[in-house]
């Protein structure tokens, strides 16, 4: 099983100016590589093969000293790599066409091989041993390292690893469904009670100083110092907004898997939702897609299993005692009564038990294992393990579900 660990890393000056210039070899070969194949498909309507952009290196490393000089050479052979995968993840519509790479961006370079843990430190080809902070010890055998600078000057290094799969996780078994809203985040249903985890609106606690930074910012003259200084002013607030809401969005995951053997959400198009004006902020802030993929991976730590059902199955307009569906639940209703069985109902509680008897009833239809019945859009229509997705068609329910 592989496992990664993030650690800062705090190189000497010496160290960076070697990291600047891997940073940039990296990047221009991989400007280079990628102008290669929009010429190559300008002149004969067909993409460049890996292969070829690879064996440009030895040439270019002739007619470019520097590149041999400043850069390690797997390094270049990953950049080669990445950019393939950029080109097939877009063919495969997961993403936009491959960008030229900018030096005012997050800078990253990867190293496949040969980096070790010495002490508290990494020994880096061609950079040196730098000093690192752990704040778990790194197990196994390290495979790829990926080294990073963020807009705002700091230095990480993701490290992942090979470890035994270890499979003695505290025998927690639960079942829970949950329906993911924008008032209270998470509202989680174990079959028995119902738990609500209000959303902490990352966003809106920094949004005044944002406001006020980039309005700085913006009236700066282009290229003075005073402009940079704002831009990493600007950029300081971003990545502050991003780690809380990471932070939480781990937490909070994290407790849920501990409980859990099975967790049922949604598939929420959050693409979709977000071009909803009106609630686009909240909505990218909120981070559903995140939270899921963080449920994903470490469900499949613990061999568990993470179950999306449709997003057309009417989660909140269904009475999750007798089955009976309303035809109409506008979204200021948080409370109401079947006409059916009169059980009454609070909204979310509600919906999140239907969530989890779906999920339980489309695992039980093909002996705990679902098959994909409709995929996501284009995007990763391949089942990972342990994860299903399963479309139900049903009536057309909010876009927005349970919120
Ligand atoms: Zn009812």
């Amino acid at each position: 099983m592989l496992k990664a660990v993030k650690v800062r890393l705090y190189p000497t000056t010496e160290q960076e100016i070697a990291l600047a210039k891997s940073f940039g070899c990296a990047r221009w070969y991989y400007n280079y590589a990628l102008n290669a194949c929009i010429q190559h498909y300008e002149e004969t309507g067909k993409s460049l093969k890996l292969s070829v952009y690879k064996a440009y290196l030895p040439q270019l490393k002739v007619e470019h000293p520097w590149l041999k000089e400043d850069c390690y050479s797997a390094v270049l052979q990953c950049v080669a790599i990445n950019l393939n995968r950029a080109y097939t993840n877009f063919f495969e519509g997961r993403a936009k066409f491959p960008r030229f790479k900018s030096k005012h961006h997050k800078q990253s370079i990867q190293y496949p091989q040969n980096v070790k843990v010495v002490g508290d430190c990494l020994e880096i080809p061609k950079i040196g041993v730098v000093k690192a902070v752990f704040h778990r010890p790194v197990e196994g055998k390290v495979k790829t390292v990926t080294i990073s600078k963020t807009p705002t000057d700091k230095y990480f290094a993701s490290i992942l690893c090979e470890v035994e799969n270890s499979g003695s996780q505290c025998k927690s078994d639960k079942t829970l469904g949950i329906d993911l809203g924008l008032k209270d985040f998470a509202i989680v249903h174990d079959g028995n009670e119902v738990t609500k985890y209000s959303n902490p609106k990352h966003l809106k606690r920094h949004e005044r100083n944002l406001a006020r930074k980039q309005k700085k910012f913006a009236r700066k003259v282009k290229g003075s110092h005073s402009r940079n200084k704002y831009k990493k002013l600007v950029a300081k607030v971003h990545e502050r907004v991003s780690n809380s809401r990471q932070d939480f969005l781990h937490k909070l995951s994290r407790k849920l898997v501990d409980e859990s053997q099975v967790i049922i959400v949604e598939n929420l198009n959050v693409k979709g939702m977000v071009r909803n004006r009106k609630l686009s902020k909240s909505i990218s802030d909120v981070g559903w897609g995140i939270f899921i993929n963080f449920l994903d991976y470490k469900l499949k730590r613990k061999e568990g299993q993470l179950v999306e059902i449709g997003r057309f199955f009417p989660s909140s307009k269904t009475c999750s005692i007798c089955d009976h569906v309303v035809d109409e639940l506008t979204l200021d209703i948080r409370e109401w009564d079947c006409p059916k069985c009169n059980t009454h109902h609070d909204r979310d509680g509600n919906a999140a038990l239907n969530i989890r008897n779906e999920g339980i009833r489309i695992l039980s239809m093909d002996g705990g294992n679902p098959v994909l019945a409709v995929p996501r859009r284009s995007k990763t229509n391949k089942p990972k393990g342990g994860r299903a997705s399963v479309n139900e068609a049903g009536s057309l329910h909010s876009p927005l579900g349970g919120v």
